[in-house]
């Protein structure tokens, strides 16, 4: 192993593949090779799964009261903080993202969110403790649910592992998690951390490796008992019938198109501001990103010529540059995939009204991307339909509020959606009729802990965040106990014998 060799963790210590073989991580910025990781196997899989099933077999994690279980997961937040500059660096390394998002904005979000859950899981909630039938109480017991698998993206690479272990461990779980192969290097920075915080061995472990060896061997594994995978609609599909074998449950957090819909009496300049932040961030790789922009025709001029100089105004550059808003795509491919949809609109008659070409970065060859506006009025367009994962933002007009929330409803996805307007019906109608699984009114992107983060549709199932993350962790028991000790019960007559008196 060299000292850029992140191995992966197995049962509380470092592991390498049983492949023996390892593959380069690179920064999409230089191309330089910046890692390795172990090409994992279904046999990494298989020890993985034992160590986590051990774990919680004997309830060495599971078994710890609450308090000692919460302390764990602050200290876990605790050595993000204390770190969070140096995983902010090899995140911005390892996916091209300008470091002032990673810095200031997912990195100690990450911190932020496993604080929450570990206040969360003192306040589990169920029916209460009652006499509902006869002579018996009854009461709800919930209870981890036991090896969690967990497959995450490349877009928020270490963000998405903190809302997948957060409820995940404070409910008690075990957990296996891949990280995405483009970006598992701050993922693997995390067995070292839970083992300082006080997470006995065997109850967070990660394998590396290709989505069709080792997520698959995750999704369908015999012994685990959730799959939990942010990531494509198509993944999602493939995960849903893997996990079918053993009926593990599965949590799909999937692709979106989020509608952003300017109503004529809206603030058009925090719209603008608005749609450019909701479009760009991440360079658009955001699952929640603002990328069908609505707007009311009798504004549309005056709302596209602010959106414009905003979009035009956007520093693409070297990502580790403090003055950067927009790094780099994920890769070479990505930016392929960008810009042959930009392509093909363009020349079936969609405007461009700014951009759509790759950006040059002096002295580095990255993918980078500019900013780019679209126009169109046609709602069945590919640029309209499809999740383009990229910063690109399509804009087309409406004039009544039936046909928009029509037009925004009329998607496969329901991830998110946003409506600007200073009146306060127009905004309440719109939160109702809008078929998506988060609806911001005047803001877009915003996130809380306390609130859950989850799709409708294509874009999956399941939540994250919140306090209704741990209904994917959690089980439900019901405990009856019988209290007046009668061996001959009034309903027995209904089995056998006659009816008394
Ligand atoms: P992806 O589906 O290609 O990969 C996600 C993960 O699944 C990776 O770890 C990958 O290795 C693994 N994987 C791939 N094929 C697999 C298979 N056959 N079996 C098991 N695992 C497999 O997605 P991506 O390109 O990494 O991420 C981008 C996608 O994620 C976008 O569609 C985006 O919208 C979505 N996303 C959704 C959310 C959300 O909360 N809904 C958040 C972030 C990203």
């Amino acid at each position: 192993m060299t000292a850029s060799d992140y191995p992966m963790w197995i049962d509380g210590r470092t592991s390498e593949s049983s492949s023996r073989e390892w593959f380069d991580v690179r920064n999409p910025a230089t191309g330089a090779v910046i890692g390795r990781v172990p090409a994992g196997t279904s046999a990494d899989v298989d020890r993985a799964v034992a160590a986590a099933r051990a774990a919680f077999a004997d309830g060495r994690w599971r078994g710890m009261w609450v308090p000692e279980r919460v302390a764990v997961l602050n200290r876990l937040a605790d050595l993000i903080d204390e770190r969070v500059g140096e995983i902010a660096a090899l995140e911005t390394a390892q996916t091209g993202t300008a470091i002032k998002l990673r810095r200031d904005s997912d990195i100690p979000f990450s911190a932020e969110n496993l604080r929450f859950f570990a206040t969360a899981i003192r306040h589990l909630e169920g029916a209460s403790a009652a006499e509902y039938s006869g002579g018996h109480t009854s009461m709800i017991r919930r209870e981890p649910i036991g090896v969690a698998g967990q497959i995450t993206p490349w877009n928020y690479p270490f963000m998405m592992v903190a809302w997948k272990i957060g409820p995940a461990l404070a409910a008690g779980n075990s957990v296996v998690l891949k990280p995405a192969s483009l970006t598992p290097l701050t993922t693997m920075l995390l067995g070292e951390m839970t083992k300082e915080a006080g997470l006995p061995d065997g109850v967070f472990n990660v394998v590396t490796g290709r989505g069709d060896v080792v997520g698959a061997a995750i999704a369908a594994h015999e012994d685990v008992d959730i799959v939990s995978l942010t990531g494509d609609s198509e993944t999602g599909k493939r995960i849903a019938a893997l996990a079918s074998g053993n009926l593990k449950r599965a949590h799909l957090e999937l692709g979106g198109k989020a509608p952003f819909i300017v109503f004529a009496d809206a603030d058009l300049d925090a719209a603008a501001r608005g749609a450019t932040a909701g479009g760009l961030v991440n360079a658009g790789q955001d699952c929640t990103a603002a990328t069908r922009v609505y707007v009311q025709r009798q504004v549309l001029d005056t709302f596209l010529a602010k959106f414009t100089d905003l979009m035009e105004g956007v520093r693409v550059g070297d990502p580790t540059d403090e003055s950067t808003d927009m790094g780099t795509l994920i890769s070479e491919t990505q930016l392929e995939r960008v810009d042959g949809f930009v392509r093909r609109a363009r020349a079936a008659g969609v405007r461009v009204v700014t951009g759509g070409e790759r950006a040059s970065v002096p002295g580095l060859s990255g993918p980078f991307y500019r900013p780019t506006i679209l126009y169109t009025e046609d709602q069945k367009a590919e640029v309209v339909q499809s999740e383009i994962f990229g910063p690109v933002v399509v804009v087309l007009p409406f004039d009544t509020e039936e046909e928009v929330l029509a037009m925004a409803n009329d998607c496969r996805y329901g991830l998110a959606s946003s409506v600007w307007t200073e009146d306060v019906r127009t905004a309440m109608r719109a939160a109702k009729a809008l078929d998506f699984g988060t609806v911001w009114v005047n803001d877009h992107l915003p996130l809380a802990s306390e609130m859950p983060h989850g799709g409708f549709k294509h874009s999956g199932y399941g939540k994250d965040m919140s306090r209704y993350s741990f209904d994917e962790y959690t089980r439900i028991k019901h405990v009856m106990v019988e209290l007046d000790g009668e061996a001959e019960k009034g309903w027995h007559y209904t089995v056998f014998g006659a009816a008394k008196g």
